[in-house]
């Protein structure tokens, strides 16, 4: 029989690790904290009507594609995508707002009708998007983040410049509306930083909205999970579910010898943890972890959220399934993130309204809505600020898209800081990790390796790649290469 590995928390990551290494011939057995699989993309489902709690964009499908195609499968053996057209819609005022089609030729077009030359400076930006696609997430990120010596390729070497001017530049040296800039500034959010702190080489997401388009799987993020979990089990992997696991335990040449979960002492030869970095670290005998709380409190986190789940008894007008409100000021927002962490006075907010497009999601005429507020991680938070944030979202929504929609409202969840810590042992609530800036980026993350406990490895938003659902199936491929490397030798 093979090695025993036992994987911490079943994410995106955790489930794509655990595929790699069941098919390298280890038992595999997942230990989940939580009653459902999937972390932070689990689903919640109340009186007919079906919610995504975290992820909702499908970007990068090529990405969906390598893992399953590892396995000689497709998603379409596991779950139904489908190419949202529109892509998106972005609010910037009453009655003022930019739909974003699904294909690249018609978005030219919108942009040469908000701003005149505009489309010939967009179509060399995401050519050098595309580009930079092509070399970092069909290779760089593929890099186990040991070696500066990772990132030195012919390619990125004539690169270097990008590494160290912002997309905030990059956007703003020949696009002029503020609209557009707000569009083009928009992907990187994804990555937990501001555009003015993110390097000019990460325009590659301009090439995974633009080019690559945004998807949407039938029934929702949850049913690729579903489909993960469906092929791991295939593959011989087990879950366990409500399993906490309260401490790793090491023999005296510190070497991994077991896990505990729930009180109950499993034997092991290996951990991988896709569960949040800083408290995998907290299972360990203090002399054994490898960065210190002054450390994690130095680091830059992708932010934390205030979220809402919500059932509407009629379908709202003027949306789309992906909907931006971004009519306040980013930067002024942006600042009570990552520089004075508070609540913002007037927050930008994201909307999905899945069942615009899929019926799945709602009873016949009614809407299923989540709304999303990014936060500082470690913010105060209470129910009374929740419903206060509630009120203020809404009332933005009505006056915006001009319509009522409060009273339609049948019922409403929300989720915050505190359930980031209760559910996922999220360091401080954030909600995507590690933000990923130029001091945080590939061999300046947090390591898949431990350095002090041998056979325990990361994987996960906080290690390399780095946040996303597309970097954590890469990221779980990552951890499990290295595992198998060491094995090998
Ligand atoms: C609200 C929200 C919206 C997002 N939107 C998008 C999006 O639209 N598109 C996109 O690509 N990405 C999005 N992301 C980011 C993406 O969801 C994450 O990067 C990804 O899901 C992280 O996966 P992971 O495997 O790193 O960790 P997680 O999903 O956090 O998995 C870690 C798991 O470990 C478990 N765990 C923790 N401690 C223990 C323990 N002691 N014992 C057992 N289990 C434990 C947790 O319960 C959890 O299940 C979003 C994230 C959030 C929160």
């Amino acid at each position: 029989m093979g090695k025993k590995i036992s994987i911490i928390g079943s994410g995106f990551s955790s489930l794509s690790s655990a595929c790699y290494m069941a098919k390298a011939g280890y038992k595999v057995t997942v230990y989940e904290k939580n009653q459902t699989l999937g972390g932070r993309a689990r689903q919640y489902i109340n009186d007919g009507f079906t919610f995504d709690i975290g992820p909702t964009w499908y970007w990068m499908p090529d990405v969906f594609e390598k893992f399953f195609a590892d396995f000689g499968r497709k998603p379409s053996d596991y779950y139904t995508l489908e190419k949202l057209e529109p892509a998106y819609q972005v609010y910037f005022g009453k009655n003022d707002s930019i739909t974003i089609p699904g294909s690249f030729e018609e978005i030219c077009t919108i942009f040469e009708e908000e701003e005149k030359g505009s489309a010939v400076h967009l179509r060399k930006f995401i050519k050098s998007a595309q580009d930079n696609y092509n070399i970092a997430v069909k290779d760089v990120v593929y890099r186990p983040g040991i070696s500066p010596l990772e990132l030195i390729t012919p390619q990125t070497t004539v690169r270097v410049g990008q590494f160290f001017s912002t997309i905030r530049k990059q956007v703003r040296k020949k696009i002029k509306s503020k609209k557009l800039i707000q569009i083009l500034e928009f992907p990187v959010l994804f990555l937990g930083a501001k555009p003015s702190n993110t390097p000019a080489f990460y325009n590659f997401m301009n090439y995974a909205d633009f080019g690559l388009g945004t998807w949407h799987p039938v029934g929702g993020m949850y049913k690729v999970i579903e489909g993960m979990v469906t092929l791991a089990r295939q593959l011989g992997v087990e879950f366990r579910t409500n399993a906490v696991v309260d401490k790793i335990e090491t023999d005296e040449k510190r070497k991994v010898s077991g896990i505990i979960v729930n009180g109950e002492n499993i034997t092991t030869d290996l951990v991988l943890s896709g569960a949040d970095y800083h408290h995998t670290e907290s299972l360990l005998a203090e002399n054994l972890r490898q960065y210190s709380e002054k450390y994690w409190d130095t680091r830059i986190f992708a932010p934390s959220s205030l979220l809402f789940y919500v059932a509407f008894n009629k379908k709202i007008k003027n949306i789309e399934h992906h909907t931006l409100f971004f009519d306040t000021d980013f930067d002024v927002h942006a600042k009570s993130i990552y520089d004075t962490p508070e609540w913002p006075e007037k927050p930008l907010f994201y909307a999905s309204f899945p069942s615009k497009t899929d019926m799945s999601f709602a009873p016949e005429g009614n809407e299923a809505g989540t709304f999303l507020i990014p936060l500082a991680p470690g913010i105060e938070d209470t129910n009374e600020i929740r419903e206060k944030y509630f009120d203020i979202i809404i009332e933005r929504l009505e006056e915006l898209t001009g319509q009522n929609v409060k009273e339609s409202i049948i019922f409403k969840k929300s989720y915050c800081v505190n359930d980031f810590i209760e559910d996922y042992n999220s360091y401080k609530g954030n909600a995507y990790g590690l933000a990923n800036i130029l001091t945080q980026t590939a061999f300046l993350r947090p390591k898949i390796k431990s350095k002090k406990v041998k056979n325990l490895y990361f994987t996960g938003q906080l290690t390399v790649p780095g946040p996303g659902v597309p970097p954590s199936l890469i990221s779980g491929k990552i951890a499990s290469d290295l595992i198998l490397k060491t094995y090998q030798k």
